[in-house]
């Protein structure tokens, strides 16, 4: 008799225990210091040589990083076989050499005009036709085809020459499909001037690669001229067209994103995502700093911030939450954003189904107190940011530098551009500065640089920030006003 009641009340008391658990000893439980120093130790090791994108280190991390999921019964995204999104990517080399032609203008390549996309070659069309915008109200198939279009760059509404360039691949694929020979587009900004934009544009770089048909010789062009009568022939259309280039490269090959989700518990709820996310690409090696080190390890940017959703792939296994969560390691972050402009391209799940993107990614930090968060206010549930910080002695701050444009500036923009509420969680600084510069995109950003007691604290708030977000029952969204707030209520009709 008195063995059972023992027995009973010892039963009571774990199953009370049990159920009682708060969000922070299942943290406290699943993530230890070392589980950190393990991976981000791994991760920016001089073995892995910095994760350059198509480097042999990238490719070390990627198994990685799956064989993570694999341990802790990551499921794969329907229709994967693999936890591997292969982003399909290309390598461009700009031309050495071009010239445009057009009666007695004649443009040069690299000064008066640079190629977007298009092959070496030469194209002599008897015809070119102005376009305004060339956006869809503007091309008619019946009178590009065979044709160069000329239009002016951007929409005439957006000045910001990002978004320029942003809608540029859109305007080409509207004028190959309407059988145009090429596209030249016409640059006036005063906000980049287009020396900036020249230079940048001999360098070799990467883009997504969306296996558009390969025209043969069609060119897309942006142009620049002061020469006001040049402009003039140009705008009206008239006459034959002549562009010839050569020396340019183009070289296509794919790296993966690493993506799996944990089912949520609740009935309804677990329909619905949480993302946690971080970009595992760094950029290899570079040149070398006054110790001789030329391995651009990536400790901050973004080691940290892999090893933040890989531990909340082994809590949230262990501890699922009501939503459902789903991980992305994202490739290609530091060549412009391009694995998670892949995933939203190509997303394995309805993007509507997505009800928080939460995403970890750093430049540095100057203040061991602080967890900074791109777009803390901008959403409904910074209140749980700012809670989760407090429970680990950290105060959770919005972004200090808003000059930097910081919230554009990683993966999660790509989300937010569909309308998902979407911050960026990074280590804590007061202001953009040199104790910031002395390690981002530099060779010393080394494992043994950082304190790894902060780094504990700044990744459990992380993880209590995702389970405040994931169970609570009220879903998450842009706070009014913000820039993003009617795509969100376009993405889930409401
Ligand atoms: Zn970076």
């Amino acid at each position: 008799m008195k063995k059972s009641i023992v027995l009973f009340a010892l039963f009571f008391i774990s199953y009370s225990f049990v159920s009682a658990q708060s969000d922070r000893e299942m943290i406290e439980e699943t993530l230890s210091e070392n589980d950190l120093r393990a991976h981000i130790g791994f991760l920016a090791s001089d073995a892995l040589k910095g994760r350059d994108v198509r480097s042999d280190g990238l490719a070390a991390a990627a198994a990685y990083l799956s064989s993570n999921f694999q341990m802790y019964g990551v499921k794969k995204m329907p229709g994967m076989d693999s936890y591997y999104q292969q982003v399909g990517l290309k390598s461009v080399t700009p031309p050495s050499a071009g010239f445009i032609k057009v009666k007695d203008v004649s443009l040069k390549h690299g000064e008066d005009f640079i190629q977007l996309d298009g092959n070496n070659g030469s194209i002599l069309a008897k015809k070119f036709l102005f376009v305004n915008h060339g956006m869809e109200a503007d091309i008619n198939p019946k009178k590009a085809k065979g044709k160069i279009l000329v239009a002016l760059c951007g929409d005439g509404e957006e000045e910001n020459p990002q978004a320029w360039f942003g809608m540029a691949a859109s305007k080409r694929k509207r004028a190959k499909e309407a059988g145009a020979l090429g596209l030249i587009e016409i640059y006036q900004n005063a906000q980049l001037p287009w020396k900036f934009l020249t230079s940048f544009a001999m360098r070799t770089s990467m883009v997504l690669d969306e296996g558009e048909e390969d025209v043969a010789d069609f060119q897309h062009l942006w142009m620049s001229t002061t020469d006001e009568k040049a402009l003039e022939v140009i705008k009206k259309g008239k006459g034959k067209i002549d562009i010839s280039v050569k020396g340019s490269e183009i070289d296509r090959f794919k790296s993966p994103n690493v993506v799996g989700w944990i089912e949520g518990t609740d009935p309804e709820l677990k329909d619905e995502f949480v993302i946690y996310s971080a970009h595992y690409d760094h950029i290899g090696i570079g040149r070398a700093d006054e110790e001789g080190d030329s391995i651009y390890n990536g400790t901050r940017d973004n080691a940290i911030g892999v090893s933040g959703v890989l531990a909340a792939v082994k809590n949230l296994s262990k501890y699922p939450t009501k939503r459902s969560a789903l991980f992305i390691l994202f490739t290609a972050e530091e060549k412009g954003l391009l694995g998670s402009k892949w995933f939203v391209e190509h997303p394995p799940v309805d993007l509507d189904k997505v009800a928080y993107c939460f995403n970890i990614d750093n430049a540095g930090y100057n203040n061991t107190e602080l967890v900074t968060v791109f777009g803390l206010g901008r959403t409904t549930v910074g209140k749980h940011m700012i809670n989760a910080c407090k429970e680990f002695g950290l105060r959770a701050i919005d972004d200090p530098a808003p000059e930097q444009n910081l919230f554009d500036r990683s993966d999660n923009v790509n989300f937010a551009k569909k309308g998902i509420p979407a911050p960026t969680f990074s280590m804590g600084f007061d202001a953009f500065d040199d104790r910031i510069f002395k390690y981002y995109h530099q060779a010393n950003d080394n494992p043994d640089s950082v304190d790894y007691e902060y780094i504990l604290k700044y990744v459990q708030s992380f993880l209590l920030s995702g389970r405040l977000i994931a169970n609570d029952p009220a879903k998450p969204f842009w706070t009014e006003g913000d820039k993003y707030y009617d795509a969100g209520k376009a993405l889930y009709g409401n």
